[in-house]
C-alpha cells in the first residue's frame, strides 16, 4: 500500500494529541510488549480498541504493529487497507511460512504498521490443526518483530479457536474490553477460566493488562451500576479510562480511519488517547519496580 504523507504534520494534530494526552515518546524507552485484545464475547469493542489503542500509541512516535488475527478483517479495513489491495495476509505467514516481514503494510500513520487479515485466515483454524506446536505459530512469527516494535497489538476473533489460542500464547498480556451491559459479569467469569487454563498449559507468563469498560452510556443507571459492580469484582485491574458510547467511534471504520484521524476532538479520541497513556504509565511503573 502506498505511504501517504503524515497528516499530523500538516494539520498540526500531533501537537494537539501531545498536549491533550501527555503522551511523550521521548520519555519512552521500554521493552517491547505484545498485548492481545481478547474477549470470547462478540461485539464488545475488541477491534475498536485494537485500532484506536494502536493509533494512539503510534501518533506519539511509538513503533507499533497491529496484528489482525480475525478473519472478519475489521481491523485491517479500519486502518484504511481495502480488501483486494494486498496479496499476502497473516494466513500466508501462519500456514505457508511466509516471513512475516514480507506481509507487513504501511498505514496512514507513519509509526503504525499492519499485519493484515483476509478471509483465508478462517481456513487457518483448520489447517493449523495438523501442524506441530500449532498454538505457537504466531508466537514464533512475532519473536523476530520485537526488536522492531515497542508495542504489538493483536485483535482477536470472538471465539476460543486456534487463532485466539495462538494470540494468547504469543502475548505478554491480555487486555479485555467489556461492554457496560447487564450480562457483562457473566462473560468475565468465563474469561477468567480461559485465562487460568492458558496459563497452566500454553503461556505461564500471560498477565492481565487490564479490563477496559466500553460503550459506557453515562445517562443510564444500568451502565453506572455495571461499572460499580465490575470495579468491586475486578478491583485495580479495571482501567481508570472508560470508553464512552460515541457515534464518531462507530463512524470512523467506514472511512478506514482511526478516531484520531477522523475526529481528533471527539470524546472517543480523547478516551483512547487516555487509554494509551494509562498503558504506558503502567509499563513505566512495572519497569521501575523491576529495576
Ligand atoms: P467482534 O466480536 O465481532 O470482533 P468486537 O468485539 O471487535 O466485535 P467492535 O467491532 O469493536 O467489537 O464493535 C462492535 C460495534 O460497536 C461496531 O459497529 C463498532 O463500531 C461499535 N462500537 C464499538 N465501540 C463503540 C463505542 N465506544 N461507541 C459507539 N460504538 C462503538
Ligand atoms: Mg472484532
Amino acid at each position: 500500500m502506498a505511504y501517504f504523507s503524515n497528516p499530523f504534520r500538516s494539520k498540526n494534530v500531533r501537537s494537539i494529541v501531545k498536549n491533550s494526552s501527555g503522551l511523550n515518546c521521548f520519555e519512552f524507552n521500554l521493552m517491547s510488549k505484545i498485548i492481545a485484545i481478547s474477549n470470547q464475547k462478540g461485539g464488545v469493542g475488541k477491534t475498536t480498541t485494537a485500532i484506536n489503542l494502536s493509533a494512539s500509541l503510534a501518533v506519539s512516535e511509538i513503533q507499533t504493529l497491529l496484528v489482525d488475527m480475525d478473519p472478519q478483517a475489521n481491523a485491517t479495513s479500519g486502518v484504511g487497507v481495502k480488501k483486494g489491495t494486498f496479496k499476502r495476509s497473516l494466513y500466508h505467514s501462519l500456514v505457508l511460512q511466509e516471513p512475516i516481514g514480507n506481509i507487513l503494510l504501511n498505514t496512514e500513520l507513519e509509526w503504525l504498521k499492519l499485519a493484515p487479515s483476509d478471509r483465508n485466515l478462517a481456513g487457518a483454524e483448520v489447517e493449523l490443526i495438523d501442524l506441530e506446536e500449532r498454538e505457537f505459530c504466531l508466537s514464533k512469527l512475532l519473536q523476530g518483530q520485537r526488536e522492531m516494535f515497542d508495542y504489538i497489538i493483536i485483535d482477536c476473533p470472538p471465539s476460543l479457536g486456534l487463532l485466539t489460542l495462538n494470540a494468547l500464547t504469543a502475548a505478554d498480556s491480555i487486555l479485555v474490553p467489556i461492554q457496560c451491559e447487564y450480562f457483562a459479569l457473566e462473560g468475565v467469569t468465563e474469561l477468567w477460566d480461559t485465562l487460568v487454563r492458558i496459563r497452566r498449559s500454553l503461556n505461564p507468563n500471560l498477565s492481565v493488562e487490564g479490563f477496559l469498560l466500553t460503550m459506557f452510556d453515562e445517562r443510564t443507571n444500568l451502565a453506572n451500576q455495571v461499572v460499580s459492580d465490575l470495579r468491586d469484582f475486578l478491583g485495580a485491574q479495571v482501567f481508570e479510562t472508560i470508553i464512552p458510547r460515541n457515534v464518531r467511534l462507530a463512524e470512523a471504520p467506514s472511512y478506514g480511519k482511526p478516531i484520531i484521524l477522523y475526529d481528533i476532538k471527539s470524546r472517543g479520541a480523547e478516551s483512547y488517547l487516555n487509554l494509551a497513556k494509562e498503558v504506558i504509565e503502567n509499563d513505566k511503573k512495572s519497569a521501575r519496580q523491576r529495576a
